[in-house]
Formats: structure tokens, sequence, C-alpha cells
């Protein structure tokens, strides 16, 4: 096969059979997403694959319409065709301004006002000249306009993936080649929607492309995120949202280990809720888990963010301090016992809650381990009770 040969393979192609794999491609995209979308029960990122799949079936409706051109009336086919294909492009720019987490309003309505000029002033143009290089040029720029903002944001985030960059880099190259399109067909009266020409293949071969790597890594973004918030949440208690036991003995392990080869002095304080089942006896669950609640925020909120706190049972939270000895301890115990002895709750203002804080700290050595810190803490914490309550020990 020589070198024309191969040429043609790749680029002389016919319009009109590449729109037909527009549709099939964007109806098999949007089967993939309601497959998707069925599977994975309910979470809070359902609205974006819910407008995604909605998206693509839009798009799918435009291109059999659009294919049909000249066997179906023209106000199916030019108008309800285009207009829906500029609403599918529409509802794809929302979706890549969530996914670079551009929430604000503005660009809801940027969008929204580019989408309303582009229908009037692509029925202007058609009810007023209704030819087919205007039209091509028209939609061309509409569908630009549409789609240019929000990938331009894509490329410029610093914190999108490389992959989403990569999908945004498409998105540009496709929409150089709409306005070189759009000027082209200005220019040219002979061009119609199924006109093979260079410009006219370029632009569905990206198309196409396009379909196929933003529809898949859409849906590979979005398992990639689901997955990385499951990662996060196996290790927080889920009532106070603070870590959970097993992934404080996890860090402590790997932060125990470093103040050992450095010899650095680390600092364990067990904190318990005095006569916390009273609390629940007296003013129900509900308000003994609201308590519990705001304990862990004053917890989280009173450490350095190198710090680590968790949750180690019922109404126990376990601190570790690093490079913090026992004097600095006391003091930061102390503190958090105060903000707490003070807390004032909306829906019981009289209700003082109060804890008590055992410490230990020391340098690590080779004779002691973890559990050693964490045991003599815990015996400081009932030395704390048995002297009593609201107060901090340290052995
Ligand atoms: P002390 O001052 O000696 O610590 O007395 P206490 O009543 O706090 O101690 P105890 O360990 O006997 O009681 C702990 C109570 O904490 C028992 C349990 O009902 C309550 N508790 C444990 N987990 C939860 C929870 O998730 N929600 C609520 N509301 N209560 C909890
Ligand atoms: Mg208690
Ligand atoms: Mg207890």
């Amino acid at each position: 096969m020589n070198y024309q040969k191969l040429l043609e393979v790749l680029f002389k192609l016919d319009v009109k059979t590449m729109i037909g794999v527009l549709i099939w491609g964007n109806l098999a995209l949007a089967f993939l997403t309601l497959r998707y979308y069925l599977y994975r029960g309910p979470d809070h990122e359902k609205n974006l694959i819910q407008r995604f799949g909605i998206a693509k079936i839009l798009q799918a409706i435009a291109w059999i319409l659009l294919f049909l051109r000249g066997d179906i009336s023209d106000i199916a086919s030019v108008y309800f065709g285009n207009i829906l294909l500029f609403i599918s492009f529409y509802l794809d720019s929302l979706i890549v301004l969530r996914i670079n987490k551009k929430t604000k309003i503005i660009w809801f309505r940027l969008q929204s006002i580019l989408l309303a000029l582009s229908i009037i002033l692509f029925l202007l143009f058609e009810i007023m000249l209704g030819t087919g290089n205007i039209r091509i040029a028209t939609a061309s720029l509409s569908v630009f306009c549409i789609l240019v903002i929000p990938n331009l944001l894509n490329i410029a985030n610093n914190l999108s993936s490389r992959f989403e960059k990569f999908i945004g880099l498409i998105s540009l190259f496709f929409l150089t080649l709409l306005l070189l399109r759009a000027l082209n067909s200005l220019l040219n009266k002979d061009i119609s929607l199924f006109t093979n020409n260079f410009l006219q293949i370029g632009t569905f071969i990206l198309l196409i492309l396009l379909m196929f790597v933003s529809g898949i890594g859409f849906l590979l973004i979005m398992y990639e995120r689901s997955y990385e918030l499951l990662r996060i949440s196996s290790n927080l208690d889920p009532l106070t949202q603070i870590y959970n036991r097993r992934y404080f003995m996890n860090k402590a392990e790997a932060y125990y280990q470093r103040a050992l080869r450095e010899q650095k002095s680390l600092s364990f304080l067990f904190t318990d809720i005095d006569f916390f089942k009273k609390v629940n006896d007296s003013y129900g669950h509900l308000f003994g888990d609201e308590v519990l609640k705001t304990i862990a925020k004053v917890i989280s909120e009173n450490v350095r963010p190198l710090d680590l706190c968790c949750r180690f049972g019922g109404e126990e939270f376990l601190i570790l301090l690093h490079e913090t000895n026992n004097e600095q301890a006391v003091l930061i115990g102390n503190r958090i016992r105060e903000i707490i002895q003070n807390l004032v709750f909306e829906e019981n203002r009289e209700f003082k809650c109060t804890v008590s804080v055992g410490i230990y700290s020391g340098i690590p050595d080779s004779r002691k381990n973890i559990q050693h810190f964490i045991d003599n803490a815990d015996q400081a914490l009932y030395k704390a009770k048995e002297s009593g309550r609201n107060r901090v020990i340290s052995l």
C-alpha cells in the first residue's frame, strides 16, 4: 500500500457515513452511561452522570435529524436538528465546568446566554438567508462559542489531570477546525452539510475522536472520583468525620518510627467525656450524638495540621502530638478541656459538658512501643477520672 492510499484510507471518508457513526456512538455512550448510573447507586455525582447521558441522547437525535436532511421537513431537520445539537453541546459545556469545579452561578449564566444567543442568531440567519453555506457557518460558530470558554478553563486549570488536559486539547483542535470551517463556508457558496471537502471531513473526524475520548474519559473520571471518595471515607468515623481508630493506628506507627529515628518527643492524649451516659439518659441519644460531633470538631480544630486525632471508641478520643514534650502537651490538653467546658449548645443552652484528659509523653526507645504510650495515657486518664474529672493528668 503506498503513501497516498494510506492517506485515503484515513481521510477519504464520507461525511454522511461519519454522521451515522456519531449517531451510533452517542447512543452507545448513552447506554453505557445508563448502565453506570444504575450500577453506582445513590451518590452526589448522580446529577452529573444523568446530565451527561441526556446530552448524548440529545446529540444522537440531533444527528439523526441532520442525517435525514432532504427526506424530512426542513423544520425538523434544520431547525430542531441544529438547536438540539446546540443544547447537547451546552450540556457538555456545563459538565466540563462542573468537573473543573467552576460552580459559580456566573459561569452557568454565561453559558446559558451563549446558548440563547446561538439559537436566536441561527434562527434569524436561517429565516433571512436560509442558504446551506451560511447555515454551516452559523452552526459552526455557535458550537464554537458554546464550547470555547469551558475548554480553555479546563486547559488552564492547574488541578485538572493530564487526562483532562488531553481531552481539552483535542477539543481545542476541534474548535479551531470549526472556526476554519465557518470561514470557509462563508466564502464558498457551494458548501452544504454533506460536502466532502478537507475541512468538513477533518471536523467530523475530530468530532468522532472527541466523542470517544471525552465519553470514555468522563466515565473514567467519575469512576476515579468515586474511588477516591470511598478511600477517604473508609478512613473516617461516620458520625464525627474525624479519623477512625484503624487509620489512626496505621499513621501513628509511622509517626512513632520517625520519632524513634530522630529521637524526638511524642505525646499521646486520651480524652474521655465525663458522665456521658447521663447525657444520653437525660437528653436522648440524638443530642448525645450532637455533643460527640461538636467535641470532635473542637479537638480536630485545636491540634496542628500535622498532628493526629481520632475517635478511638464510643466517647473517647485519642490525640497524637508530634515533636511535643509533656509540658507543651499539658498546655494543649488544658486548652481543649477549657474550650469544651465553655461550649454553649444551641439546642440546650443550660447544658454543660466536660472532659478528662490523660497524657503520656516521651522519646521513644527500643524498649517501648506505641502500645506502651497508649496504655500509659489510658492510665493517666483513669487517674484524671478518679481524682474528680474535668482535669488533665499526665503520667
Ligand atoms: P465517665 O465520666 O466515667 O467516663 O462516665 P461515662 O458515663 O462517660 O462513661 P461510660 O464509659 O460508662 O459511658 C460511655 C457512654 O457513651 C455509654 C454510651 O451510651 C455512650 N456512647 C458511646 N458511643 C456513643 C454514640 O455514638 N452516640 C451516643 N449518643 N452515645 C454513645
Ligand atoms: Mg466517659
Ligand atoms: Mg469512656
